[in-house]
């Protein structure tokens, strides 16, 4: 399976003498396929949670499993390897890379890779579900916000991850342009099993994810299945 867990992860940042616990002992297991929603207030641990799941950095202390194996065991090469199969990643700011077209970045994580599929037909289809069929060669500064969001999306998607992590993923947008991308996330998940981990600081956003974790001074203070908030 591909569910993910965290056994007692702590996190540590150094800098000028001072010891910053971002994470103090957390302990969580997501299931393959969850829609969950992060939450807390600013500085609790939530974005430096999601770059944890998404092994974008290791832990200080403690383990993060991936189908029951440690992902802070594989070294570098590994690593990035691990990513690829499994995570996408999304940002509040896009992070599209500037000086590539709309496809280009699409393809982007693709690019030093071998695939069993058409690179360009893939990201050509993926443009084309979230509605930009016709900005294939449009750079990031010729689009809008949410079509940045919907280009980083599309990238997120190209190697078909187990798991999408989305950080305030609607967090640089407008109410209704933010509905489209989170509609977009979870019909992604109902229609595709992809599961869905996102960071907000929006209650009405996290009610309608399956499963809420709050996170206050580096610590899980709640996990909730939705059925509370049906
Ligand atoms: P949140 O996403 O909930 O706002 P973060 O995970 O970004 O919280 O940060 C948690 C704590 O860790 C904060 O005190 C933050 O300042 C600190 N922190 C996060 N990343 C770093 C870093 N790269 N270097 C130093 N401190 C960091
Ligand atoms: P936001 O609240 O907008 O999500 P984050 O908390 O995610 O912002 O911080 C953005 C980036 O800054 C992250 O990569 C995080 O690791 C880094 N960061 C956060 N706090 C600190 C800090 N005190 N010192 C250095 N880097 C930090």
């Amino acid at each position: 399976t591909h569910g993910v867990e965290c056994k007692g992860v702590s996190k540590v940042f150094q800098g000028d003498g001072v010891s910053t616990y971002a994470l103090e002992n957390v302990n969580i297991k997501l299931e393959e396929g969850e829609f969950v929603a992060i939450v807390g207030p600013s500085g609790s641990g939530k974005s430096t949670l999601l770059s944890l799941l998404g092994a974008l950095d290791l832990p200080s202390d403690g383990e993060i499993l991936y189908g029951g194996s440690p992902v802070n065991k594989l070294n570098s090469r590994r690593l990035a390897d691990f990513r690829f199969e499994n995570i996408g990643f999304i940002f509040q700011q896009f992070h599209l890379l500037p000086t590539l077209t709309a496809l280009e970045n699409v393809m982007s994580p693709l690019f030093a890779r071998k695939v069993s599929y058409n690179k360009k037909e893939r990201a050509e289809g993926l443009l084309e579900q979230v509605g930009l069929g016709d900005k294939f060669n449009s750079l990031p500064s010729q689009l809008s916000g949410g079509q940045q969001q919907r280009v980083a999306i599309a990238r997120a998607l190209v190697h078909e991850p187990h798991w999408l992590l989305a950080d305030e993923p609607t967090g640089n947008l407008d109410t209704n342009t933010g509905e489209i991308i989170f509609e977009r996330l979870s019909n992604l998940n109902r229609e595709k099993g992809c599961g869905v981990i996102f960071v907000t600081h929006d209650a009405d956003l996290a009610s309608r994810a399956d499963r809420i974790i709050e996170m206050k001074n580096g610590k899980v203070i709640s996990d909730t299945r939705s059925g509370a908030y049906a």
